[in-house]
């Protein structure tokens, strides 16, 4: 079995080292890009709109050229190599079909059972629906079977539906061929549910790369937390530090917390807490943060309630409960215990967008 850490060159088949660009010569839209794709592996790059993830699909496909670093294809540098000579396939968001040729003479290539698209050989992309256009393009990408498959927001056109049936389609043939894919979304659902690993990208810079579990449960910065799934934010101050547990003062109350980044006393922090993390109403000494809290709104959500209360200073915090017998004990107004892990309680960086 091989170890998931292993990174090492003879286990990666994309390899992206210390790659930076610059379009005007001046601002580096990616940094210090390292990041090494396994063979076989989903990998998603995921972002808002403007992090660097099409450029750096652009300069893996040979479309456009590092400014700094190497990237390399199975231990190969691709400097010198240009796009067509890459064996990579690739689909964009746009369906970028021909649509003066049909179906069958898009792909020429028995593929249509792959994507499902038995029956519709003969028509023209105005003939088929957007979910049908881009399983031609998906279907168009493999027809040379490459080890490589770059998708730059494939889905971001259809609706969500359709969008949720292509992601598992695309999971399947991902499976089924065992090729590479680097995928490229600002969906957090979409990377969730379709990424071996996840690496997510702010400001040209990976801020971290995961599988999608880990991220989720055991994000290392502010921005991750903040941007997959819903977290709580309480801004503190470290008192003290002991075996990484730390002391942090929040509104004048010490939360115990689980040190995660570099961090010393005296240093600023934000905490991040999961909403479904939090205990309403525990009993009494079996969480060691515990505070009392004022229930200020209750939205039914079918499957859970979403309580908003007002804690540690804050009137914005999020506690999920399932909805299960017995959850209808509380009611808005109400005055409630809360309490939470330390281990649940991440002492992570600043966050830069706090109080805005
Ligand atoms: P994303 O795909 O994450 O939305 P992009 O890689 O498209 O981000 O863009 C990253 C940054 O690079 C943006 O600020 C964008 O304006 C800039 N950029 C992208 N392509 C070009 C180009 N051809 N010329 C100049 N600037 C570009
Ligand atoms: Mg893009």
């Amino acid at each position: 079995m091989q170890p998931d850490h292993d990174t090492s060159s003879s286990n990666s088949y994309v390899e992206f080292e210390q790659v930076g660009k610059s379009f005007d010569g001046r601002t580096m839209v990616v940094s210090d890009l390292d990041l090494s794709i396994r063979k076989g592996e989903f990998l998603t790059l995921l972002g808002p709109s403007g992090s660097g993830k099409t450029t750096c699909l652009m300069m893996l496909a040979g479309f456009e050229t590092p400014t700094l670093g190497a990237i390399r294809i199975d231990g190969r540098s691709m400097n010198q190599v240009p796009p067509r000579q890459r064996g990579i396939g690739m689909v964009f968001q746009n369906y970028a079909l021909f649509p003066h040729m049909s179906v069958g003479d898009n792909l020429s290539f028995p593929l249509e059972e792959l994507v499902r698209l038995e029956g519709l050989e003969d028509r023209r992309p105005n003939q088929l629906s957007g979910g049908q256009q881009q399983r031609v393009a998906i279907a168009r990408a493999l027809v040379f079977e490459p080890n490589l498959v770059l998708m730059d927001e494939p889905l971001g056109a259809l609706d969500r539906r359709l969008r949720e049936e292509l992601q598992y389609e695309i999971r399947r043939i991902h499976n089924d061929l065992g090729v590479t894919v680097l995928y490229v979304t600002h969906d957090q659902n979409e990377a969730m549910v379709m990424s071996d690993r996840v690496a997510v990208f702010r400001a040209g810079r990976i801020e971290q790369i995961a599988a999608p579990e880990v991220l989720y449960e055991e994000p290392e910065r502010s921005f991750v937390a903040r941007f997959i799934g819903e977290n709580n934010r309480l801004v503190g101050q470290i008192k003290t530090i002991r075996n990484d547990i730390c002391d942090v003062v929040v509104d004048g109350r010490i939360v115990r917390a689980l040190r995660v980044v570099e961090c010393g006393p005296g240093d600023v922090t934000t905490l991040s807490i999961r909403p479904e993390r939090v205990a309403i109403a525990p009993k009494p000494g079996l969480y060691t943060n515990e505070f009392d809290a004022r229930v200020e709104d209750i939205t039914f959500l079918g499957d859970h309630l979403r309580l908003r209360v007002n804690v540690c200073g804050r009137s914005d915090f999020i506690v999920k409960i399932p909805n299960v017998v017995g959850h209808g004990a509380v009611i808005e107004g109400d005055r409630v215990r809360i309490g939470w892990t330390p281990t649940d309680c991440r002492v992570l960086d600043p966050d830069e967008k706090e109080g805005t």
